[in-house]
């Protein structure tokens, strides 16, 4: 078992648990980007969203939903992002799929990423590629 995250779900690494039920851990980032960030994760490995089956992506949705409240009334912040690294080149670094709950404070001085624009007739471009593969 190389994966970090089979063994925190394993008990061989020790965590700050949030949230646990047969098929979901929630415990806290060890590097927070701001205090409280939690990872939640499905218990089975899967490396990535392409690889989880459906139904337990509702389940941990679900999971993500009622850990993303329990962020938001336990420590008082107004709001919280969810993000999720897919892949190395997007800076997924664990390789076990898992959903970032930022919380989140006015002024809290976190950027997301720049936006751009897009060039003569590239949106439409882009949009027939997605959906071609639908
Ligand atoms: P990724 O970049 O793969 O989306 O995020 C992986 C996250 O896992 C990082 O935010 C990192 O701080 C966190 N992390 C890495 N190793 C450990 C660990 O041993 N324990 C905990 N609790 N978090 C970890
Ligand atoms: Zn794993």
């Amino acid at each position: 078992m190389d994966c970090i995250f089979c063994k925190i779900i394993a008990g061989v690494i020790p965590s700050f648990k949030v949230y646990e039920d047969e098929d979901i851990l929630a415990f806290l980032d060890i590097a927070p980007v701001n205090p409280g960030h939690t990872l939640v994760v499905p218990k089975k490995h899967y490396a990535n969203l392409e690889e989880i089956p459906e139904g337990e992506l509702a389940k941990l949705a679900a999971a993500i939903k009622k850990v993303g409240k329990a962020v938001k009334d336990g420590l008082g912040v107004e709001g919280y992002n969810v993000m999720e690294n897919n892949d190395p080149v997007s800076g997924q670094i664990i390789p076990h799929l898992h959903f970032h709950i930022i919380p989140r404070k006015e002024g809290d001085g976190l950027k997301l990423w720049p936006q751009g624009k897009y060039g003569e007739g590239e949106a439409e471009e882009m949009a027939e590629k997605i959906k071609n593969k639908i």
